[in-house]
């Protein structure tokens, strides 16, 4: 397992510290998840240079060729989740109280579509985690640089060299943490992001082949 400093720097020869001061927003609550995102973009560079703006990104970018890089502490929340589904209508599991106050925020008159998933954000906050999905205060996120294709509107599978660092790095963020499977997710499944829901899905994906041939 690799050490973590106290101040959240991972300590080890395949991860390259590239600080983003901005991606820190305030103190972590305990990690209880990870979350896997694709960077809609094609080179690492490009993401590192606009992260040194942005407020939006995450502690992890895993680059094209494989390269790991943390750019957040592990003891800052990242803003990488948004504006997350109620987990238990994805599983047709909220109980009846639930599922009432849920259709009420979706059908009240007078507010966007952007409007209701923020409040069905809040709504789901109030709830402990796993009863709704992770978001920005107990899951760490990330990046793995791989466009959008615009032919088939998913994204492409992370590359070989991409696999194996992602592999590497959950495999040694689960031991620190005393996460399980269950617990990574991929970006497109628990938040509203791309229109088919394959943010992170084929990543997550292939650690779950992973983790089942080992
Ligand atoms: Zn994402």
């Amino acid at each position: 397992m690799f050490a973590i400093d106290k101040d959240g720097w991972v300590s080890h020869t395949k991860v390259t510290k590239k600080d983003r001061p901005k991606l820190a927003h305030g103190p972590m609550a305990p990690v209880k998840a990870i979350v896997l995102h694709r960077t809609g973009t094609t080179s690492a560079s490009s993401v590192l240079n606009a992260w040194a703006t942005k407020p939006e990104g995450t502690h992890f970018l895993i680059g094209e060729d494989g390269s790991i890089y943390q750019c957040a502490s592990l003891k800052q929340q990242c803003w990488h989740v948004g504006k997350l589904y109620a987990r238990c209508r994805t599983t047709s599991s909220c109980t009846e109280e639930d599922a009432k106050a849920i259709d009420a925020i979706l059908h009240q008159k007078g507010t966007n579509w952007g409007q209701k998933f923020r409040m069905v954000t809040r709504h789901e906050l109030e709830k402990d985690y796993p009863d709704r999905f992770p978001h920005n205060h107990d899951a760490l996120g990330i990046e793995i640089v791989g466009a959008l294709s615009t032919q088939s509107e998913i994204y492409e599978l992370p590359n070989e060299a991409q696999q194996q660092s992602l592999f590497w790095l959950v495999d040694q963020l689960v031991a620190a943490f005393e996460l399980t499977l269950s617990d990574i997710y991929a970006h497109g499944k628990i938040a509203h992001k791309d229109p088919k829901q394959s943010e992170g899905a084929s990543a997550l994906k292939a650690y779950r082949i992973y983790k089942e041939a080992g």
